[in-house]
């Protein structure tokens, strides 16, 4: 059932249950974060980016591709953690054979802390998860001129005429925008703490309560909420999306579980990645 949701600036579409399938689509950047299903609505986003190499996140690749190739689409970018990039690529040509059609992307294999420029003022940076295999997070920013600090108490006219002199008044900084991190341990947010301070953070929530313990979800490379509940006062988020939940809970249970035990100042601030009713597959 797709769901769509608004985070801060962003809509975000797709479909995410735990160990299915996730695909979710970023409108406004053009990106694609992991594709477990491909929907039509999905094919036109010119960036893909993978997180690991698990079916429930990269097994409907080819049919993305044969949508993009129906719809006359050049070839996606695809971001994916060099580990997986040369099977991938192999996978990709024998399918090809398979199909007689050429299932072609422009592969682009990251590894923690590699940055690409995704147009002329969006860049995305891979950061290391913690799963059971190779596995990345993304991170989405943008560099803008800040006045050095210096200069902070100039009037308006004497920088604009050191401006014109050429004098470098302007230092670059980063503004974080939006990360996608899943299929991971909670202690992400440690490995790359600026998670905490990025504007929009979509962060997986497999398991809500008891019926999974803490330990378990770990062993499998998940976060629960408990761990999450621990930490609630770190997020300084504009928004939070929680996704990939385990399809143990229905969606309306998900809602209900999190409304109930997130204190407000998390839950306000909460985009719950779930329809509101019925089930995950109704
Ligand atoms: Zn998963
Ligand atoms: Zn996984």
């Amino acid at each position: 059932m797709l769901t769509t949701v608004k985070a801060g600036p962003y809509t975000i579409s797709g479909v995410s249950i735990a160990g299915i399938h996730t695909s979710l689509h970023v409108r406004e950047l053009g990106v694609l974060f992991d594709v477990g299903i491909a929907l039509r609505g999905m094919a036109g986003a010119e960036n893909v980016f993978l997180s690991h190499g698990h079916a429930d996140h990269m097994g409907a690749l080819v049919s993305l591709l044969g949508m993009r190739g129906l719809m006359r689409l050049p070839p996606p970018r695809l971001f994916l953690p060099v580990e997986i990039a040369p099977s991938t690529e192999q996978a990709l040509s024998l399918l090809s054979r398979v199909q007689r059609y050429e299932f072609s992307i422009r592969s682009e294999p990251l590894a923690p802390g590699d940055e690409r420029a995704l147009g002329p003022s969006v860049n995305v940076r891979a950061f290391r998860t913690h799963h059971t295999g190779p596995s990345l997070g993304y991170q989405f920013f943008q560099r803008v001129p800040k006045l050095k600090p210096e200069f902070l108490g100039l009037p308006g006219q004497e920088i604009a005429e050191r401006r014109k002199r050429g004098d470098d008044l302007f230092a670059l900084e980063e503004r974080l925008e939006l990360a996608y991190a899943t299929d991971t341990l909670l202690r992400v947010i440690d490995t790359m703490p600026s998670l905490l301070d990025t504007r929009v953070l979509i962060l997986e929530c497999s398991f809500l309560d008891e019926r999974k313990s803490v330990e378990s979800s770990r062993a499998g490379g998940h976060v629960h909420l408990d761990e999450l509940l621990e930490r609630a006062d770190d997020f300084r988020n504009e928004a939070i999306v929680l996704m990939h939940f385990s399809q143990m809970y229905t969606p309306p249970e998900v809602h209900r579980t999190l409304e109930r035990r997130c204190p407000r100042a998390l839950w306000e601030r909460l985009v719950v990645f779930a329809p509101t009713r019925g089930h995950w597959l109704g």
